[in-house]
């Protein structure tokens, strides 16, 4: 028997209609590369998405076309994140922090049709734009030049009405690329629907817990996960919102001026601006909760910003497969009474699943499957299925390393669940480092290695590094061309970042490159990582492995 309910669509345009009748006056900030801010309020907002809904339908956009964003978090990029979903078409924010030809390729594979590009990108944005130049560039907060298109121009020309049709909620709404573990790109494509959801369940009072009185400032990039959801979560709760553009000098600045009473962001952005959190800490007094996730949050971290600053740290773990949120670490009422030392122990774990995420510690074999228990113990690997989760990705039939044929998405990650549901990370089984919150192939970078004639066996791994979480230390193992006896090791490893970075990104580039005979292999026969990562731990910053 079915019910008697409305079949309402969870849609975008439910969320943005919402704000803009219930809180047309709330305000969005960004920080302009001038130094100066920009404000408008909801109602400006709302009137200049429908505008760019009316344009891009007249540049011939189509339900289901995938338009690209190059993008800073500013208001326009805001304004993308509602019109293109909103009209029926796919947004796809590129990670600007990604090569040239990392990109090209995404692009390619997504089939954009168009890009819009933010001008404080302007110069970097040439090295891609020659590699996809097919397709049309629109740029932010520039003048019209002969061959480009402006914004402000496409928003001024177009009509003002528009009434949004979305009526399948199962519709496209967004496309994130992650990294694979192999350094292939790999698109998650979310719906309507799913990202309704998980407005709904981030939002609860136990989750980030965004009031209409708060203010946001959003530093997770917008071409990371959807930023985390929080354009859509900030909005449909009626908060203002603090766009920090494309270079804030100073955070600080930047939170004390604009009154922000929640952050989020990674914890590389958290470390670097504690200092400087620190020395206003009497003009910061309006931030009462910062949201942190993308890598894990060290514990003496945590303690410093709610000790020292009075800061509640949420802790949160998560995947762009996941929309991206997937459990958040507060303390329960009954933690009140525990000391203040086993308080932050319970914080810095990524914490227990938000409602609507289900979990699962899983041992597997080729003939053996164990779902293992939550004693806070027992190490597994972490396995999840929400209404906000991928169950492929795009252009690529899921495979049994990713999705079970029970239904679930296998997350990579190591851990350990107490019997409260809290979730404690460990390891990490796919083979990407994380540096900053975003994530390195290493077998991409080994793959790359491998080619170069000065190297013969190549493994690089994740060393722990106070300031980026993470940072790649490249083992090789040279052929008897790269070993010329001459030559000092940064005679070889100066070419050889040299030779990585035609294809790689900065950030990718290894901090070290260690010299070795032989690397050290597994029982298989694979490199033995966790060894090389005990001697260059040991060994600290001596050049050779003992
Ligand atoms: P991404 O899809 O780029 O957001 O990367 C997701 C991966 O980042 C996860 O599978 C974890 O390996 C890692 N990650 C995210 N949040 C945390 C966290 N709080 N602690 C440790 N690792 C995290």
């Amino acid at each position: 028997m079915y019910g008697l309910m409305m079949d309402y669509p969870l849609t975008l345009a439910q969320i943005l209609e919402h704000a803009y009748r219930i809180h047309a006056d709330k305000q969005v900030t960004t920080l302009l590369p001038n130094g100066t801010l920009h404000r408008y309020d909801y109602a400006t907002l709302y009137g200049r998405v429908k505008r760019l809904a009316n344009a891009l339908t007249e540049l011939g956009i189509q339900r289901g076309d995938r338009i690209a964003t190059y993008a800073a978090n500013t208001y326009q990029h805001l304004e993308l994140y509602y019109a293109i979903p909103c009209l029926g078409a796919v947004l796809h924010p590129l990670n600007v922090r990604l090569s040239p030809t990392q990109l090209a390729q995404i692009v390619h594979e997504a089939e954009d049709k168009l890009v819009f590009v933010d001008s404080a990108y302007i110069a970097q944005f040439q090295a891609l734009r020659d590699q996809i130049d097919s397709i049309s560039t629109v740029y932010f907060g520039l003048k019209s030049e002969d061959t480009d298109i402006c914004y402000e121009q496409l928003l001024s020309d177009a009509k003002p009405t528009y009434t949004w049709d979305i009526r399948d909620e199962n519709s496209a709404l967004g496309l994130c690329y992650t990294s694979g573990t192999d350094g292939e790109p790999r698109g998650v494509l979310y719906t309507h629907r799913s990202m309704f959801l998980h407005t709904l369940a981030a939002n609860q009072a136990d989750v980030f817990g965004l009031t209409e009185a708060d203010v946001v400032l959003p530093m997770v990039p917008m071409f990371h996960a959807m930023a985390w959801g929080l354009p859509y979560v900030s909005m449909f709760a009626g908060a203002d919102i603090v766009l920090p553009g494309a270079k804030p000098t100073s955070i600080a600045d930047l939170i004390a001026d604009t009154g922000v009473t929640v952050a989020a962001g990674v914890p590389t952005v958290w470390a670097a601006v504690y200092p400087e959190l620190r020395k206003r800490k009497a003009d910061i007094s309006k931030l009462r909760r910062v949201i942190v996730g993308g890598e894990a949050m060290p514990r003496s971290l945590i303690e410093a910003y709610e000790k020292e600053l009075g800061v509640e740290i949420c802790h949160a773990w998560g995947m762009t497969e996941m929309s991206p949120t997937g459990t958040l670490s507060k303390l329960r009422a009954g933690h009140q009474n525990l000391s203040d030392t086993e308080k932050w122990r319970i914080k810095a774990k990524q914490g227990r699943p938000i409602p609507g995420v289900e979990l699962r510690l899983v041992t597997e074999t080729a003939d053996d499957f164990k779902v293992l228990p939550w004693d806070g113990e027992t190490i597994g690997e972490l396995q999840v299925r929400s209404p906000w989760t991928a169950n492929r990705y795009y252009k690529i039939e899921p495979t049994p390393e990713h999705f079970t044929t029970d239904g679930w998405l296998r997350t990579g990650d190591i851990a350990t669940i107490d019997r409260e549901g809290y979730v404690q990370i460990v390891d990490r089984a796919k083979s990407l480092i994380r540096s900053g919150g975003e994530s390195i192939s290493s077998i991409a970078l080994e793959t790359a290695l491998l080619k170069h004639p000065y190297v013969q066996e190549a493994a690089v791994v994740g060393v722990p590094n106070e300031q980026w979480g993470e940072r790649p230390v490249a083992v090789v193992a040279l052929t008897p061309v790269g070993a010329v006896s001459n030559r000092t090791d940064a005679d070889i490893s100066d070419p050889l970042k040299q030779y990585l970075a035609l294809e790689f990104p900065k950030f990718w580039i290894p901090d070290r490159f260690v010299f070795v005979d032989k690397i050290p292999k597994t029982g298989v026969g694979k490199s033995d990582k966790q060894t090389l990562r005990k001697r260059l731990l040991s060994a600290e910053t001596k050049e050779k492995l003992p």
